[in-house]
Parts: C-alpha cells; structure tokens; sequence
C-alpha cells in the first residue's frame, strides 16, 4: 500500500514551473540563460500599491481577516468588474482566495464529484487538467485549431457536452496561445450552453486586460445575463497589476456557491494574507493608466517577437489579440538535427536542445496539450527579447 494517497499519482508537478527552475538553477552555475518560460510581468508592482500594504503593516492590518477577504476589498472587487465589464454583483458574491489558481483549485473541489466531466479547450494553462483530476474530476480535452485561431467553436463545445458535464473551463485571452473570445465569439458559446442548462461556466479572465491594438475583452455573463445563476468569473491582480508574488485572485460566483467556497477555504487556508489584500484593494480601486502604459510595451513587444520568430527557419507564429505570450509552431523543425546533434523528434526535444544550446527557456506545447508548439513570454525585457529571437533564429538556421 502506496504511502502517497492515489489522488497525487493522477497529477504532475507544473512543467511551467519546473523549466523555469530549472533556467534559473542553471544561471546560478554561471550560465547565460534567458528564460521566456515564466508567465510573469516583468514591470514591477506600482509603488502607490506597495505603499498601501507598508500603510497596512503600520496600520496593524496584519491579523486574520473574513475567510473570504475584507469587506473594503471585496467590494472594491465588486466595483472594478462593473467598471470593466458592466457586470453586478454584491460584496457577498466576491470571495477572495490566495491567487487565481487557488479560486480555480477551490471551485473544483467544492463542486465535483468521481466522474463528473469539465471541458477544457486546448491548449490550456497547465493547471487546469491537473486540478480537475486531483478533484477527482475528468477532463475532457478539447483540441483547438490554428485555423480557427485557437478558440472552441460552438459545434466543438456541443459535440463535447454529455449529461456528465459540470463544467466548461475558457480562458480569454489564454495562456499560452494568446488568443481571445470576442464578444461574437463568445455568443456562439452561449447560445449553446443556453440549451445545457446542467453546465457551468468557469471563465477564467486572469489576462482579460491585456488586450491589444485597442481590442477590449469581453466575458460570458456580459455578453449573456441568463448565464449568470451558473457561472464563475475568475480574475485576480497576478498579471494585469504585475502582483504574481502577492497571491490574490478573486470569483465572482451566484452567492449559494460563494458560501461553499468559503466554507472550503475556511477549512483549508483561511483568508489570503491580510497585508496582500489592502495592497490588492489599492490595485483594482486606484489609478489604472499604468496597465495602458504595459499593454503599449507589450503591444510592441509581441510585434516584434512574431516578426522574429516568422523570420526563423521551420517556425510558423500567428500574432496573438492579448496576454503576453506566443503560441509558435515547430513543426517545420521535426525531424531535424541541430549543430549539438540533438534530434528533434518533438517539441519536448526543440526546447530541450534550445536551452542546452543557447541557454533560451521556453515551455513546449505538450505542456499545453499541445504537441508541436512552444510558448515564449514576452513579459521580459525588449533587449532580452531581441537577443533571445536573435539565437532562435541562428538555432533553426543550423538545423539540417
Ligand atoms: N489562470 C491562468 C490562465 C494563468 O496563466 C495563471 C497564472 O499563470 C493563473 C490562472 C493563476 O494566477 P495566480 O498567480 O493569481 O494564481
């Protein structure tokens, strides 16, 4: 009898995370590593937002507070999602949790059972596979196509819906390809779900305000009201504040779920740390230009890193309506072998062989459920991101 509960051997350890330690173990041997494997802002946290969590150590804010987080935040949560996407809801419908991945982590398993299934459009954030399963859940993959710009179409999504459906998972934009819903997109996606009234919604709306060329994102219970007593809006301060180290994300959920949610985290992890909150409460209600000046710097940055990468031999990259990261594909390099002699025979081998070979670290599509792509984060510096383009290139030029 394994010491280990069975409900782990079904996960694996986040493949993002571990490249991304592994770039960073090699650097720290010296090595000259660039590392486009992280999903996170290079900007740093805005200082009136450091400020209001030095203001709240000083303040004595340093105490347990509402499992759910404080009422100032909550409804300050509650304010910024009217503000962005017109949508309602009361303090009482907003829990706050110790980043998005815990609000995705606690939905699941307030709410699934053995055998229930949840979609899940791919590629898709690493996660999410992972916690439907350590929920005892079963995903159920949903392969998106380049052609139709890396988005679930409504006759994938009601192709994929059986009576054992619990819950659609989308994410808009989406790591790792980028790609976003429009608010036609998305009503494609609600006309069918309006006939599955047994399905929920989990819209995971983490990059929704890094969105580019003046396209502003939509979400599901905007565009359809009716879908508001089944859905969960998920979003948080990770990527649009460049907060990822504070670990705060929010849901906005129908408020009988809210209390489960809370019930959960209240027997698990209690509220998020009370320091993190008032700076997050300062995130959402205070001065937003600084995210418009990000996105213009992202903006020229994903140009420039598609321009590059469509400039490197055997690699094909679409350029992406919002996020930080490209989603290219490698296809045109399988079957090669590179100037150190490795083969590459997969995705897997393509950043493996790129990262011994220029010290570049990017995550391989398998990753995403995705074989044959590889995701590079353009939240690094454009210096950084030119000279690591600059030594894709010169490594697809050496592959024969
Ligand atoms: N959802 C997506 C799509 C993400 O990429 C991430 C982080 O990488 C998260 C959720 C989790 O964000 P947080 O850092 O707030 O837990």
């Amino acid at each position: 009898m394994s010491f280990i509960a069975d409900r782990l051997n079904r996960i694996l350890p986040s493949q993002t995370i571990a490249i991304t330690q592994k770039a960073r173990a090699l650097k720290a041997e010296g090595r000259d590593i660039i590392s486009l494997s992280a999903g996170e802002p290079d900007f740093d946290t805005p200082d009136f937002v450091k400020r209001a969590a030095i203001r709240a150590i000083q303040n004595g804010e340093t105490k347990y507070t509402d499992v759910a987080g404080t009422m100032p935040l909550r409804e300050a949560v509650a304010a910024r999602l009217n503000a962005d996407f017109d949508l309602d809801y009361r303090a009482e419908e907003i829990c706050v949790s110790t980043g998005g991945k815990q609000v995705i982590y606690n939905v699941m398993v307030a709410t699934l059972n053995a055998g229930d299934e949840v979609i899940i459009p791919a590629p898709a954030w690493v996660s999410y596979p992972d916690i439907v399963s350590l929920a005892d859940g079963t995903p159920i993959i949903i392969q998106t196509t380049p052609e139709n710009g890396f988005r679930l179409t409504a006759d994938q999504l009601r192709a994929a819906i059986t009576p054992k459906t619990k819950w659609l998972m989308l994410n808009s934009p989406c790591n790792p390809t980028g790609a976003a819903y429009d608010e036609h997109h998305l009503k494609a996606l609600t006309e069918v779900l309006m006939d599955h009234p047994h399905v929920w919604i989990l819209t995971d709306d983490m990059y929704a305000k890094l969105m580019y060329e003046g396209a502003v994102a939509k979400t599901f219970v905007q565009v359809e009201p009716r879908l508001r007593d089944r859905t969960v809006t998920m979003n948080g301060v990770s990527k649009a504040y460049a907060m990822t180290g504070w670990r705060i994300g929010f849901s906005a959920a129908p408020v009988e779920l809210t209390r489960q949610l809370i019930k959960l985290q209240g027997q698990s992890t209690s509220n998020p740390c009370s320091i993190a909150q008032a700076a997050a409460k300062e995130a959402v209600s205070g001065p937003q230009d600084f995210i418009d000046e990000m996105v213009s710097v992202y903006e020229q940055r994903r140009n420039l890193v598609v321009s590059m990468l469509n400039d490197a031999p055997g690699l094909k990259c679409a350029k992406p309506e919002g996020a930080f990261y490209v989603f290219p594909s490698l296809e045109g390099t399988l079957g090669k072998t590179s100037k150190g002699g490795h083969l590459i025979e997969s995705d897997e081998a393509f950043v493996t062989a790129l990262l011994d070979e220029t010290g570049v670290a990017a995550v391989h599509g398998s990753a995403f459920l995705t074989p044959g792509y590889f995701r590079i984060s353009y939240a690094t510096s454009t210096e950084l991101l030119k000279e690591a383009c600059t030594r894709i290139q010169q490594f697809c030029q050496g592959l024969s």
